[in-house]
């Protein structure tokens, strides 16, 4: 199998130091196997993404000396595809529509209830499962208006196999089996469609890496604990699950991750200061 990997940047803002040393470690990876870099930019987010700031990445890659393979993929032209998969999961019972804002899941947890505190999962806190049981009845067309969440046990329950990915990435190198407890616990009720964009990150990731083939998910370390998400998305929608390798965040002096809007680490920024794409290489230890 052809090694394939892509680089997947929102654009909401110009990429920084991270956002490079992220693509140079995609492309150099396919290029040192003989395989195929991707980009594909993830705007679902429409109220925060700008085709300036596409216009920007495109033109930072190609400055930093990385050529892409094949089309680009845009998210929000994919909106039939991620709306085909709610369809699927909403049919095999496994979705219900959330209506409760920020401040209802923060009230309803700190509301006195036995046993330990609810967790902090990727997404935030753990969803109490306040709508869970105010689901329509079965057959009811699906919301288009409102979150959607996974119904975590029956997902669960709907599975054959156990849960299993490889990680190549320093950090969490080998195979990982998240069980039940991990997914009841940390993970929990997450939002799968937004009442805003009718998709979200996890869903819209899950079927993009499948459509564009890719074998080698390469990103930052901080996506690490939604991995078990999507894999569990994969085995639900029966797509294939590729190699996960997370790999180190580049940090500002003080240690913070960088953001978006450290604008001294915006690539930029470098490249009006004159610096070279071997000099961004060095910055990052690459
Ligand atoms: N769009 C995400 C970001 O810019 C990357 C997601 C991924 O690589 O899975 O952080």
């Amino acid at each position: 199998m052809t090694f394939r990997t892509r680089f997947a940047p929102s654009p909401t803002g110009p990429l920084h130091l991270g956002h490079a040393y992220s693509a140079m470690l995609a492309h150099d990876m396919a290029r040192a196997k003989g395989g195929e870099f991707l980009l594909r930019i993830e705007d679902i987010d429409q109220s925060r993404a700008r085709p300036e700031w596409e216009a920007l990445i495109k033109e930072d890659l190609a400055w930093l000396g990385l050529a892409w393979d094949g089309p680009v993929m845009r998210q929000s032209d994919r909106m039939a595809a991620y709306d085909a998969a709610l369809d699927t999961l909403w049919a095999h019972g496994l979705l219900y529509p959330c209506t409760c804002s920020r401040r209802d899941i923060a009230q309803a947890m700190s509301a006195p209830q036995e046993g330990a505190a609810p967790a902090l999962g990727p997404d935030g806190p753990v969803y109490p499962g306040t709508c869970r049981n105010l689901r329509p009845a079965p057959g009811s067309p699906r919301p288009k208006d409102q979150h959607l969440r996974l119904d975590m046990k029956a997902a669960l329950a709907a599975l054959s196999g156990t849960i299993i990915f490889e990680e190549t990435g320093p950090s969490h190198l080998g195979r990982h089996a998240p069980d039940a407890g991990q997914f009841l616990t940390r993970i929990g009720d997450v939002v799968l469609a937004r009442r805003d964009f009718s998709t979200s990150y996890h869903l819209s990731v899950v079927i993009d890496d499948a459509a564009q083939g890719i074998t080698h998910v390469l990103r930052g370390e901080d996506l690490f604990e939604a991995t078990p998400i999507h894999v569990l998305l994969q085995a639900l929608l029966g797509l294939p699950t590729p190699v996960y390798h997370h790999h180190r965040l580049i940090r500002d002096d003080a240690g913070k991750r960088l953001a978006k809007r450290d604008d001294a680490r915006a690539i930029r920024s470098y490249r009006a200061a004159g610096l070279s794409a071997e000099d961004i290489r060095a910055l990052v230890d690459l």
